[in-house]
């Protein structure tokens, strides 16, 4: 069956056609690891774990690369402002290692309890620096990069075209009363491939251009070049990206190469809270261990992210959270139940839902379509094992963990605790009911109260 993915750069939805006819390679940018990744940052995680499922579901090896940016990211996605990793080093009083180090645990815990294959490359920025100075000589020996006092700019108007994924207004900028901030720039939209570092900059390494560090985007151009090879199958990252970071990288890849080095350009669109961006200002920053910390398995928020194609803009509300939760819980119990069923099934209606799957799968990712034929063959009146092992394998494109058992069983000392928070709330005596509630959450269960009394719920620590 045909799979069709929607290209950013030819702004269509397109037929996709593998260099390799076994395995797909993919580059996905990847964390910068100076902070929490948020629930936006893991809704873009999904949608990159999706695709790399439903290629494998059509048969296909996928090789997977992942960056870790660990230096170089500017706060401005830009050239502007300081090193993320630095600035947040300085904030927290650690090293930026110590800081890469713990937020790139962080990061992976969220993936796993995400149930999020792990890409098969993870490269860390750091880890590249002198491919990436070997990248940067290139640049300047093929006249594409040159050196100011602060930096090593690629000069744009030595491409035959620039840009050419996103529509960002090169000629009328120059025209306009853009303001530049460095004069020693060619052109108002060149960029720095490579930072001169100033005295007692963090991050530096010894280069041709004496102690300096990379600038974000050659890190993707040089890491994706080095494990997938010049030109690999798709590109993917969060819409954001576009304009600036993705740009850049297709820039430096023509300058090394003279190529574009991805086929198809994949870009997953926003989450919104409450309808609008997640803001520290707003209070509304959310992580996956909030959602953990209010008694939430962390599959529902894959299952919530279902809801809408990964294309388009996703609205996040606790309301949503609980639909998803009572879908994943009626899912895997329709799991259970077909799974002891005995009615006789024919093979061309499993045929028939498997194709319907896939062709929805297929059809860039559409998750919304592909639920509804799950839930067709999760609410069939007829039960069977048959349409279970049917569950089970679309649960290779879903990771859910369809065929999950909780245990509900509540222990007596939790019991216990809990009777004794009702009588402190019938005393009402808050203090206690509280102190009481904090206990029986270090124990593993969030309480809620309703008008119906003390409602228990499981912590899920995976
Ligand atoms: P950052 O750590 O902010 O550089 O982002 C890492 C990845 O998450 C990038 O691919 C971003 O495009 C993506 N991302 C950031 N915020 C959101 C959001 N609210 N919704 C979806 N993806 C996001
Ligand atoms: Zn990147």
């Amino acid at each position: 069956m045909k799979i069709y993915f929607y290209n950013t750069m030819t702004h269509k939805k397109e037929e996709f056609i593998p260099i390799d006819d076994k395995e797909v390679r993919i580059y996905s940018c990847g964390p910068t690891v100076y902070k929490d990744a948020t629930i936006g940052n893991m809704r873009t995680n999904i949608f990159q774990d999706n695709l790399r499922r439903t290629l494998e579901y059509n048969g296909y090896k996928v090789k997977q690369a992942m960056n870790i940016t660990d230096v170089g990211h500017l706060v401005s996605d830009g050239d502007e402002g300081e090193d993320k990793m630095i600035k947040s080093a300085k904030q927290e009083g650690k090293t930026p290692l110590e800081i890469a180090n713990h937020y790139t645990k962080l990061f992976f815990k969220d993936l796993e309890r995400l149930n999020i294959e792990l890409p098969e490359i993870i490269c860390k920025a750091t880890d590249n620096i002198q491919d990436m100075i070997k990248a940067v000589e290139k640049l300047v020996e093929k006249g594409y990069a040159y050196e100011t006092s602060t930096a090593i700019y690629f000069d744009v108007s030595k491409l035959d075209k620039y840009p050419v994924l996103s529509n960002l207004d090169v000629e009328n900028q120059k025209a306009g009363a853009r303001v530049e901030v460095d004069t020693e720039k060619r052109n108002p939209h060149d960029f720095a491939v490579w930072i001169k570092a100033p005295e007692n900059h963090l991050m530096k390494w010894d280069s041709p251009w004496g102690p300096s560090y990379p600038g974000w985007h050659i890190e993707c151009s040089v890491m994706s070049q080095k494990f997938l090879g010049e030109v690999f199958d798709i590109h993917t990252g969060g819409i954001d990206l576009i304009p600036t970071h993705h740009e850049n990288e297709i820039a430096q890849s023509k300058g090394m190469c003279g190529k574009v080095p991805a086929h198809y350009w994949m870009h997953g669109e926003f989450l919104l809270i409450n309808g609008g961006k997640m803001s520290k200002s707003l209070g509304n920053v959310y992580l996956l261990q909030d959602i953990v910390d209010r008694g939430y398995d962390p599959l529902v928020y894959k299952l919530f992210c279902y809801s809408i194609q990964y294309r388009k803009k996703l609205n996040f509300t606790w309301e949503g959270m609980d639909s998803a939760k009572i879908s994943l819980d009626r899912l895997r119990d329709a799991y259970q139940k077909q799974l002891i069923g005995t009615d006789e099934i024919d093979d061309s209606e499993i045929d028939k839902y498997r194709n319907n799957f896939k062709e929805a799968i297929n059809d860039d990712l559409n998750m919304p379509v592909a639920m509804s034929v799950v839930w067709e063959v999760a609410k069939s009146s007829k039960k069977s094992k048959k349409l279970a092992d049917l569950l089970k394998e679309f649960d290779k494109v879903l990771g859910i963990n369809i065929d999950y058992v909780q245990n509900e069983e509540i222990p007596e000392y939790i019991k216990e605790l809990l009777s004794k928070r009702q009588e402190a709330r019938e005393n009402k005596n808050w203090e206690e009911s509280d102190k009481l509630r904090d206990l029986i959450k270090e124990k593993g269960y969030i309480v809620k109260d309703s008008k119906d009394g003390q409602t228990i719920e499981k912590i899920y620590k995976w």
